[in-house]
Order: C-alpha cells, then sequence, then structure tokens
C-alpha cells in the first residue's frame, strides 16, 4: 500500500465509506493522510450535576429517572429526559430521536456529554452525546482528534482508517534538507504527520502543525515567486483608452464615487493603457465598494472592443455578480454583453456559451474556476478579474499564455491584512487599498450574549421581519457531526421554524448543496421569498443583499474575530439600521472579553491583531481566522510568524537555486512538482 492506492482497499472501508469519503474528496491513501484533523478534544473525567459549570461542555455521569416526556412542534419531534446522580438533576432534551426513549434504560448510569444551561435554578442540556461508561472512559485524558465529517461518518471510522494508513504505508521521504530542517527549527515530515493525526501531548502538536504550515506556506510563496518571474513587466498587449462609456455608466450609479474609489479607478485606468500589463491587487474592508471598481475595469474592456472576465469563489456570487451587471444593462449600458458561465449549467447551455464567447458576441464572461477551463476559447480576452479569491494564480496564467492571452489581472480581496504581511503574500502584485467606505452607512450595531437571549433575539427578528427587512443566521456546521456539541445548519432551521411564527419564510444553505440548489436558495433571498436564511459560512464571501438588516452568529465563540468581522460584512450594506447579534454558548469571561472587540471597533486590521494578542498557541487549533485564503491548514493570521519563517526560506533558496537545478534540491523539486500539479484548483496558488 502506497499513498496512491485507493481507500477502498483500506480493513473497515466499504463501498458505502468510500462514497462518503468522496464526498470530502477523499479518493487516496494520501488524500486520507491530508485530512488533518479540524481541531482535537480533551475529555474531561465526568463531573457531578451539582459540579457541572453552565456554559462549559462537559461530561455528566447520572441516572435516567422518570418516564420520558415528548412533544410535537410542527415537524420538529420533541424528546425531554430527567436524569439525576446524588448531587441534583437536570433536564436532556433531544430533538428528532424518538428511539431514545426505548434505548436508554430507565434507572441505568451513562455519560451525557454537552454544554450545561441553566433557566433559574434549574439545569438543562440540548442534544447531549450519550456514551457508556467504558467508551468513554477510553477517550478521557487524550487529546483526541475531531474530523470535519459528513452525514453517515463517524469520527471514529476516519481515525481509524488514518491509524490504519499510516501504519501501512512506506514513510514519505523527507524533501527538505538536514541542514535547512534546523535552520527552520522544523521537524520531520513523517513524525509532523503522526502526531497531526494522533499528538501525544500539545507541545508535539503544535510542533507538527508547525512543520505541516511550513510546508504549505513554503510551496505557495516558492511557486508564487515564479508567477511574479514570469508576469514581470509582461508587455501590454491590450492597451487601452478610457471612452465615453465608462463616464456615462458613473452617471448611471445612485452615488458618487467615495474618493478612495475614485483615486483606484485612476490607477486602474493607468495600468490598463501602460506599456505593461496590469497585475493589481485592490484590497478594501466588506462594503467599501470594490464590486463597482471591477466593473469599470470591465466597462473599459468591452469598450475597447476586448472580452473580460469576472470570477467569482461560488457559484452563488457568480449569479449575483451576474444579476448586478444584467441591471446595468437594462439601464442603458449596452456595450456590456454579459454572459454567466458556471459548473452547474447543462453542457448544452455550457456550448452554447461557448460558441458565443469564442464569437466574440459576449464580452464580459463571469463565472467560478469553469470560466478558465481548457475549453473555453476566448476571442480577445483583455482582462480577469477575481473577487473574494486571493490569487489568479500561475497555472491559471499559464494556461492561458499557451492560448496566447496574456491578459490584464485584478485580484480584489476584502481580507485585512497588515502591509507587511500583504507583501509577503502578494509580492507579485502592485496594490491598491479602498480605505474609505461609503458616507450613507449606519453603524451597525452589535451585542455578544449567552444563549438564554436566543428568545429575544428571535422576537426581533421576527420584528425586523414585519419591518419588512431580512436576516441571516449563521451556525459553524452543516449537520450533526459525530462529537459535537455545536449547532446545525439543517437542524437550527427545523428549530427556528417551530419558534417563529409559521408566515416567516426560514430556508437554509450550506456548502454541501447541489450548486443549482444554493443559486436557488440565494435568488429567493436575494428576491426577499425568503425571510430568514439559516447558512454556514458560505454567505461570508461578497453576498450582497442590503434589505438584510440582522446578522445573528450562533456558537461565536468557534470563529475567529476577523471571520466574524467579514460575517458582520453582509448586513449594513444598505439604509437601514442592521445589527448583529453574537451568540456564545461559552459564558466565561475569556470568550466574552475576546467577542466584545468587535464591538469596540469596525476595523477588520485592529480586530484581527487584536485577536492574536488574546490567544495561546494552544487556542488556536480549530479557529479559522480567514476564509478567503484557502490554505488546508495554515492561516495567515494565526501562522503570520510561520509565513515570514517560509518567506525568509523562500528567500534564501532563491538566491542559492532558484530552479532547483542542485542534486540536494530532487526530493524538493520533486515536492513542489507534485503540489503545483495537484493545484490547477489550488486557489491559493
Ligand atoms: P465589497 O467591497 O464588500 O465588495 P460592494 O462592492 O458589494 O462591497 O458594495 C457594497 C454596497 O455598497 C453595494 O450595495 C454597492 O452598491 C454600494 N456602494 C458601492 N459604492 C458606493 C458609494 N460610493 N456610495 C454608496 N454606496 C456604494
Ligand atoms: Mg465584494
Amino acid at each position: 500500500m502506497d499513498r496512491s492506492t485507493p481507500v477502498i482497499e483500506l480493513k473497515g472501508v466499504g463501498e458505502k465509506t468510500r462514497k462518503l469519503f468522496e464526498k470530502l474528496n477523499i479518493y487516496t491513501v494520501g488524500d486520507l493522510l491530508s485530512f488533518y484533523p479540524r481541531d482535537y478534544e480533551n475529555f474531561r473525567e465526568p463531573v457531578t450535576i451539582g459540579h457541572a459549570a453552565p456554559g462549559e461542555a462537559c461530561a455528566v455521569r447520572a441516572a435516567v429517572a422518570g418516564i420520558p416526556n415528548e412533544k410535537r412542534v410542527r415537524s420538529l419531534h420533541i424528546l425531554n429526559i430527567n436524569v439525576s446522580d446524588g448531587t441534583g438533576s437536570m433536564q436532556l432534551t433531544f430533538f428528532n430521536m424518538p428511539f431514545l426513549k426505548k434505548t436508554l434504560r430507565q434507572g441505568g448510569y451513562y455519560i451525557f456529554r454537552g454544554t450545561v444551561q441553566t433557566r433559574g435554578s434549574f439545569k438543562l442540556m440540548e442534544q447531549p452525546k450519550i456514551y457508556s461508561m467504558e467508551e468513554y472512559g477510553k477517550l478521557t485524558n487524550r487529546l483526541n482528534p475531531r474530523y470535519s465529517l459528513t452525514k453517515g461518518l463517524t469520527n471514529q471510522a476516519v481515525q481509524k482508517a488514518i491509524k490504519q494508513a499510516l501504519s501501512a504505508c512506506p514513510p514519505e521521504e523527507e524533501f527538505y534538507g538536514e541542514e535547512f530542517l534546523r535552520t527552520y527549527g522544523l521537524e520531520g515530515t513523517e513524525e509532523a504527520l503522526h502526531a497531526i493525526h494522533f499528538p501525544a501531548d500539545m507541545e508535539q502538536l503544535i510542533r507538527a502543525r508547525q512543520r505541516l504550515v511550513f510546508d504549505e506556506f513554503f510551496a505557495f510563496l516558492f511557486l508564487m515567486r515564479r508567477n511574479r518571474e514570469f508576469s514581470e513587466g509582461m508587455e501590454n498587449s491590450y492597451p487601452m483608452f478610457e471612452t465615453a462609456d465608462t463616464v456615462r455608466f458613473l452617471e448611471l450609479l445612485p452615488f458618487p464615487l467615495t474618493r478612495a474609489q475614485k483615486r483606484v479607478w485612476g490607477e486602474i485606468r493607468n495600468d490598463m493603457g501602460s506599456p505593461v500589463c496590469m497585475n493589481r491587487l485592490i484590497q478594501g474592508d466588506v462594503g467599501s465598494g470594490k464590486t463597482v471598481l471591477a466593473l469599470l475595469a470591465l466597462l473599459m474592456t468591452a469598450a475597447n472592443g476586448f472580452q473580460g472576465a469576472l470570477m467569482a469563489p461560488t457559484e452563488v456570487l457568480a449569479a449575483q455578480h451576474f444579476e448586478t451587471i444584467s441591471g446595468y444593462v437594462r439601464k442603458g449600458c449596452t456595450v456590456l454583453k454579459p454572459i454567466l458561465l458556471v459548473g452547474s449549467m447543462t453542457a448544452r447551455e455550457k456550448k452554447e456559451a461557448y460558441g458565443r464567447i469564442a464569437s466574440g458576441e459576449a464580452n464580459l464572461i463571469i463565472g467560478t474556476h469553469a470560466l478558465i477551463q481548457s475549453k473555453v476559447e476566448y476571442k480577445s480576452l483583455a482582462l480577469v478579474v477575481t473577487d473574494e479569491q486571493h490569487r489568479f494564480g500561475v497555472r491559471q496564467r499559464e494556461l492561458l499564455a499557451e492560448k496566447g492571452e496574456k491578459p490584464h489581472i485584478l485580484v480584489m480581496s476584502a481580507t485585512p491584512i497588515p502591509r507587511t504581511l500583504a507583501i509577503i503574500l502578494y509580492g507579485d502584485l502592485h496594490i491598491s487599498v479602498v480605505d474609505e467606505l461609503p458616507a450613507n452607512r449606519l453603524p451597525i450595531k452589535n451585542c455578544v450574549v449567552n444563549t438564554s437571549y436566543r428568545k429575544k433575539a428571535y422576537e426581533f427578528i421576527e420584528k425586523e421581519v414585519r419591518a419588512g427587512r431580512q436576516a441571516y443566521v449563521i451556525c459553524p456546521q452543516v449537520e450533526e457531526g459525530e462529537l459535537d456539541d455545536l449547532e446545525n445548519v439543517v437542524d437550527y432551521t427545523e428549530k427556528l421554524r417551530s419558534r417563529l411564527s409559521p408566515d416567516i419564510q426560514v430556508a437554509y444553505l450550506h456548502g454541501k448543496m447541489r450548486p443549482s440548489d444554493k443559486n436557488r436558495i440565494m435568488e429567493e433571498f436575494a428576491a426577499h421569498t425568503i425571510d430568514v436564511l439559516v447558512s454556514t459560512t458560505v454567505i461570508e464571501v461578497g453576498i450582497n443583499v442590503p434589505n438584510a438588516t440582522v446578522m445573528m452568529v450562533e456558537n461565536a465563540e468557534r470563529f475567529g474575530l476577523a471571520q466574524l468581522h467579514q460575517l458582520r460584512g453582509r448586513v449594513g450594506r444598505g439604509e437601514h439600521q442592521s445589527y448583529c447579534i453574537f451568540v456564545s454558548t461559552k459564558e466565561n469571561q475569556e470568550t466574552m472579553e475576546r467577542l466584545q472587540i468587535l464591538n469596540q471597533s469596525n476595523d477588520g486590521f485592529f480586530i484581527a491583531s487584536q485577536d492574536l494578542k488574546l490567544r495561546g498557541p494552544g487556542d488556536l487549533f480549530g479557529i479559522r481566522q480567514s476564509g478567503e485564503f484557502s490554505f488546508r491548514i495554515g492561516d495567515i493570521y494565526n501562522d503570520a510568524g510561520v509565513l515570514q519563517k517560509a518567506s525568509a526560506a523562500v528567500d534564501a533558496l532563491a538566491q542559492r537555486d532558484p530552479s532547483l537545478e542542485l542534486p540536494e534540491q530532487e526530493a524538493l523539486r520533486k515536492h513542489l512538482e507534485k503540489v503545483s500539479a495537484n493545484s490547477v484548483d489550488f486557489r491559493s496558488i
């Protein structure tokens, strides 16, 4: 067995499990090994009911007491069970698990693990996990890896498969030299791989993670350097002039550009008319109005008789851009001939689109990655804009160049990062900053609350809906995962429906839905046939529904502040007062203080840096700050130090052996080739 062996050859992995792994993009044993845990859980010894602290995840050993009580609220089945020990009693509530009233024996002792809540002097737990004493004993006092699961796949099954793969595969060859490892204080690749899955202790875990994060950043930066060399000083094959169309477009807009927008538009115009090809990043906080700038550039391109492409990270976002642009076309911006090109279109629709793109009949192509697939032949592609997806990579650029296309590149990012990091991460781009929000904005009102506030929050959402507004509710996971006491989109939606008036339309959205379903839901939300949208962070990037005024985030303690800030950016986009409700299940002071930072500032840079100050390295597992950079394990904020180290290592190597020709770099060269070959969709390259 080696890393290319299909997972089905592992013992215990049958056809069913293979399909589940496939859903997680795991096909080979190698894929499985680089499926790193999402976080680690330390199962403490069970406590008594009397000692269980509210707001904390804990395990309680107690006996089932009294007759379970069942009821139904619309489609939701609710089961209440009382449990007790010598120190007190507690009520457990289960949703849609009617079978439990039979499986839990009267008077039997079990371990119930969940978050204790209080209602007055009364303690309760919702949807706890149930263990026998024996099962629980095996889990205590270790760092247990938790994987991002999919329904039907248990954490245990993943652990078992990984254990087997680790012992059956020959060790991976070390691709850095010994001196390199010493210089950068890194441990061996094989050790790191074992320890990331099954760490002996926190110290080992931190070291393993550092190595893997370093690898990821190193490969990224190395390939980016190639990109820079490839595109630096590339001659402008599509020199453009400003025409009356952009001026007319600005008159069509219901608002004047901010000063920052005007400045950046000037920079873009200059680039596109200059002797060298544009390679520019527009950085600007959420809501700073970057879309308009992209449109201006695309419009100038069309007016000069060329084609432009706008790439978005999701179909939902692509469809939204298409709608916005079609609106401007209807209002008279007729030089634009937009076309949508996304993966979920039928083969026939795609074929027709390809035809219109090849003939030049369409001059603005809006879509996702499908856009740059080799099947697409452009007539004269002069500009590629990527939105909320920070890289247009060397691979993509090379693919186009092979077809004779050397377009201008414009990258738009809302990820707030300090200048030092920006220079490392965007070393191949010129940077423009939109450092001003439109003036018509009312500041968003925020509150940080515990779960007992939910009832009020729901009343508030009802009130806003009655006033004609819409709301988002964010949950950290898609569906119930093993070992988890986090809110999930699917069950939460049902709960919420039973708690809001029946005439309020509630729907859900998450990343695992079919693209066409996602698009439909987003369209309905934008058209206001849906009032409340329960979603994962898929809506974090770019969605623009100015009528939405409430953003409620469940398990807010699970998110990095930079990410919460991005979520907050989905409201406050129109003229109405907007509100954010951050619900924390943990009530300890530390968590509350951290979340309060969101109250102090609306500045993404400031928020991200404060968050880091308050945390230790052990706190960072399982929390990602940036959704936009799609690193597998590294996080530009949490791992800024490693990023700097990797950058220094790439610089040093580039001085000595930039194309990795020395014999001792053979292994590294092979490794990087593999990474870059696997990264056609490696959005971060
Ligand atoms: P982001 O920078 O997050 O991509 P958008 O481009 O989506 O922001 O803009 C957010 C909202 O602000 C949109 O509804 C847009 O029409 C509006 N907007 C953009 N520029 C201005 C401006 N100068 N004045 C007022 N509203 C603006
Ligand atoms: Mg945007």
